[in-house]
């Protein structure tokens, strides 16, 4: 027999179904009855095994039942009496009166409690036994609504004409202000790929092969300590338009955020979004993110989107007392800047064509209108103090693909972590990510980096000091 999803049971009331799960919880009342909360992955129900009634095989089988072991029930569909309904359960209108059961698989004793919050459960533990702490019903929850607004994103894309591209993920490295990972080549000795930190240069590149719209839900990989809202590597909605201006592409996105929002059934606080400059921004808030919500509206998980622009191209690196860029260096300079740009004048003036969407104190993405001229790109690399030869090293494919006609460009990328941490007003990136790493960078489960073996290390190359 099929199985109905235990959502659907409520539709199948007097007839016969069969229903497969997890024991979430069970009670025995005195020794005729035993009450069995299945759990699948569309809801609860109430499953009544009265002995009695049933088989001795099956009542030996009722009797082997542990929480979390995975059971096949059939039974019928049964309204419950008006003084037993459950107003708080799904399906608590009615219950289900077992016939038989087969257990599935067996279950020892989970090492935490899952049909409870695990939040306040020690960390490694959690990690550790991931795939059960994702058996919790907010765990549960939180990456269905990711998976939910990720597709309700890529709808909206791809209704606008939007082609969605996968681009690689050995590479090189392109900066986005982070160390890289990096993956040594075991054919050419002594050469190292690195993982992306962004697909920055190759949607620029999708911009002048002619796709004039292109999206993606990249991952990208930063080498950053792991802090709560910041782990090694996320995954962000990364869009490039052509044949825009910074307005298109904010308005885009704006139209974006709303539709995935709404759709989910959360509020927006103001729209349009309210648009700051960068040293308002610093003088009314002190910084570049910012939470303007009230007390009400935190509690109501109403979303407060602004946009940021107008911020400086370039700030002093301290160490090395050169011009860095503050956010992009593909980024081109607000018009009016451009020739003081070009001619490498008044640098700590200008100011870049950068907006960044901030909600609910979090940057929730960020992009600009990029350099499509070589000429201004290069500029970017020479304020910054790079000579001929290392800034051929750096971009110098992207200048000669811009000398084949580049149509004006500019995206943004919006991190999907950040956004799912306001939706479920999570405040640590790991309740929203299914298998993220630990506080002190390793993976969940398998417990990885881990060492090479020596011949693995020979084979690429490589020698580990005081390894
Ligand atoms: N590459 C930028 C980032 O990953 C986003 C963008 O400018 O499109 O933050």
């Amino acid at each position: 027999m099929l199985r109905t999803w235990i959502e659907e049971t409520v539709e199948h009331v007097g007839e016969t179904v069969c229903v497969k799960g997890w024991i979430h919880r069970m009670r025995q009342m005195g020794d005729k009855l035993v009450f069995v909360d299945l759990r699948d992955g569309s809801g609860l129900i109430q499953v009544v095994f009265y002995k009695p009634e049933l088989s001795e095989e099956v009542q030996t089988t009722v009797d082997q039942f542990k929480t979390e072991s995975v059971l096949e029930i059939t039974g019928i569909v049964k309204q419950r009496g008006a003084k037993q309904v459950n107003p708080d359960m799904q399906t608590g209108t009615i219950e289900l009166a077992a016939q038989s059961v087969v257990i599935l698989a067996k279950a020892k004793n989970p090492p935490f409690q899952i049909d409870q919050d695990t939040s306040g459960i020690n960390e490694e533990v959690r990690m550790k036994y991931r795939y059960l702490d994702l058996r919790s019903e907010r765990l549960q929850r939180n990456i269905r609504l990711r998976s939910k607004w990720v597709q309700a994103c890529r709808e909206y894309l791809f209704k606008n004409r939007f082609t969605e591209i996968e681009t690689p993920l050995l590479t090189k490295a392109t900066p986005e202000g982070s160390r890289d990972f990096v993956v040594p080549s075991r054919l050419q000795p002594g050469k190292f790929f690195a993982l992306p930190q962004s697909p920055q240069q190759y949607k620029q590149l999708l911009m002048t092969a002619g796709f004039e719209r292109y999206f993606q839900t990249a991952r990208a990989l930063r080498d950053e300590d792991p802090r709560a809202d910041r782990g090694f590597e996320h995954t962000q909605v990364d869009i490039e338009m052509s044949f825009v201006e910074r307005d298109d592409v904010m308005n885009m996105v704006e139209g974006m955020v709303i539709e995935a929002s709404e759709k989910l059934g959360f509020t927006i606080a103001q729209k349009p979004f309210p648009r700051i400059t960068y040293k308002e921004s610093m003088e009314k808030y002190g910084a570049d993110k910012f939470d303007m919500r009230t007390e009400e509206q935190k509690a109501a998980g109403i979303l407060a989107y602004a946009w940021v622009i107008d911020f400086p191209f370039f700030e002093k690196d301290e160490k090395s007392g050169k011009w860095t860029f503050t956010h992009n260096p593909f980024s081109a300079p607000l018009p009016e800047f451009l020739e003081d740009h070009l001619a490498g004048r008044n640098i700590e003036n200008i100011l870049t064509s950068q907006y960044d969407l901030v909600c609910n104190g979090y940057e929730s993405g960020g992009g600009s209108i990029r350099a499509h001229d070589p000429a201004v790109l290069k500029a970017t690399y020479q304020n910054m103090g790079y000579g001929e030869e290392e800034i051929q090293g750096s971009v110098g494919h992207m200048l000669e693909a811009f000398e084949y006609g580049a149509p004006p460009h500019g995206g943004i990328a919006l991190g999907v972590e950040r956004n799912l941490m306001n939706l479920t007003q999570e405040t640590a990136l790991r309740e929203v990510v299914a298998f993220p790493m630990t506080s002190t960078g390793n993976t969940s489960v398998m417990d990885a980096p881990d060492p090479l073996s020596k011949q693995a290390l020979i084979d690429l190359h490589l020698e580990v000091k005081n390894g």
